[in-house]
């Protein structure tokens, strides 16, 4: 057996000192360590010690010095995931990082910036979809309030929504035996859905019913969390490079880093790439809107408004910088959300405690999204060249701002 230079003896050493440097950081913020399914002893001793920070960082600069010499992908992105441990150290001893700052540090990216102006711009075309009376915010509630899931139909509806995201995926990727999820419906959380993987392939996934849950979630959240969102990102992670190459980073998931990037932009992307404008229609409209028992006939309305709505996506980015900054109160930012970004008030609410719990986190979807989207559209030029890339984005050591290249 020969090693080329992703499988040295120094990136093996690394990865296994990154691991336990995530680990240790898990016993000071309880979020920190999504996922985790490495050797059950290394966690052990992350509890038994309780490393200070200051000693987490000493040790993450040591690792990141061992890492001077590697060129590869591999290394990078241990430079990358080292480099948030030593940003979420610097938060967690109180410095204040302002929101480019910090989404830099820990998901090597950076949102760009839009005026209320630009948005507003975007709201008048839905301003002219939905004449009649009200504010525009008002309009697309009244609209929102027929396409309602009701609470006894969800776990058929989204039953139905998953297994069509699952056939997509593996008419272009390959999965191992055995792969699986329970999906759940939990209450009072400040997201609307949520994948834990569990390792050997298994995940967890919840969806939060605080709030109503629209028909356009089912087909969002299935293909997000599940196929080919983040239970096939993990899968392939944990076969392809955990098990595959023995890259143990790889079986720890540490949320504030740029994996967040890949992962959030992988699972919006992967909407798109599973379910075209007019097969998405379809498939709601024939499926999932009578099995929610909803009229279909107010679907095609439906999804051009969507389509409209996702343009707003960045105003969550603004909103959250501005108000994280303190340049927008609490007050006015609930006032954006609702007039510009055209949330429901309840929603709105439970972005403000989004943000308030994820910082820059927000940038990872929309941003994340446009990222991955133009990375796999540069790779080829038909559907099954996209999903060939999108496959090898989601089992490669890729960086955030490695996509750009
Ligand atoms: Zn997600």
């Amino acid at each position: 057996m020969t090693h080329n230079d992703s499988n040295s003896p120094t990136l093996a050493d690394v990865a296994e000192r990154y691991v336990k440097l995530v680990l240790a950081m898990g016993q000071h913020d309880a979020s920190y360590v999504d996922a985790y399914y490495g050797p059950p002893a290394w966690q052990a001793a992350a509890v038994e010690q309780q490393q200070g920070l200051s000693d987490i960082k000493a040790a993450a600069d040591e690792a990141l010095a061992l890492l001077a010499k590697e060129p590869c992908l591999r290394a990078l992105n241990l430079r990358k995931q080292l480099q948030a441990v030593l940003a979420k150290v610097d938060m967690l001893q109180g410095a204040r990082l302002d929101f480019d700052t910090q989404s830099a540090r820990l998901y090597d990216a950076v949102s760009p910036h839009h005026s209320r102006a630009y948005y507003e711009e975007l709201v008048t075309a839905i301003d002219v979809l939905l004449p009649g009376n009200g504010t525009v915010s008002e309009r697309v509630n009244a609209l929102r309030a027929q396409l309602v899931i009701p609470a006894d139909r969800l776990r058929t509806v989204m039953d139905a929504a998953i297994r069509a995201g699952r056939e997509r995926t593996l008419q272009y990727i390959a999965l191992p035996e055995g792969e699986d999820f329970v999906l759940e419906f939990v209450t009072d959380k400040p997201w609307s859905g949520y994948n834990w993987y569990k390792g050997d392939y298994q995940s967890v996934i919840q969806i939060n019913t605080d709030l109503p849950v629209y028909i356009d979630r089912a087909v969002d959240l299935g293909c997000h969390e599940a196929y080919p969102g983040h239970h096939v990102y993990n899968v392939l992670l944990e076969r392809d490079l955990v098990r595959g190459k023995g890259w143990l980073e790889y079986c720890i998931y540490p949320l504030y880093s740029p994996q967040s990037l890949i992962a959030e932009g992988t699972a919006n992307y992967g909407i798109e790439l599973s379910f075209t404008d007019a097969e998405r229609l379809a498939f709601e409209q024939q499926v999932l809107y009578p099995l929610a028992g909803l009229d279909p006939v107010l679907a095609p309305r439906y999804a051009q408004l969507n389509r409209l709505l996702a343009k707003l996506g960045y105003a969550d980015n603004d909103i959250a910088r501005q108000y994280l900054e303190s340049s927008l109160s609490g007050e006015e930012a609930l006032e954006w959300l609702v007039n510009v970004r055209l949330y429901p008030a309840e929603k709105s609410a439970q972005r403000l405690q989004f943000y308030d719990a994820m910082g820059a986190y927000v940038i990872n979807y929309n941003l994340g999204q446009d990222m991955a989207k133009a990375y796999v559209e540069r790779q080829g030029a038909t559907r099954t060249a996209h999903w060939a890339a999108f496959r090898d984005l989601m089992s490669s050591p890729r960086v955030p701002s490695a996509l750009l290249e």
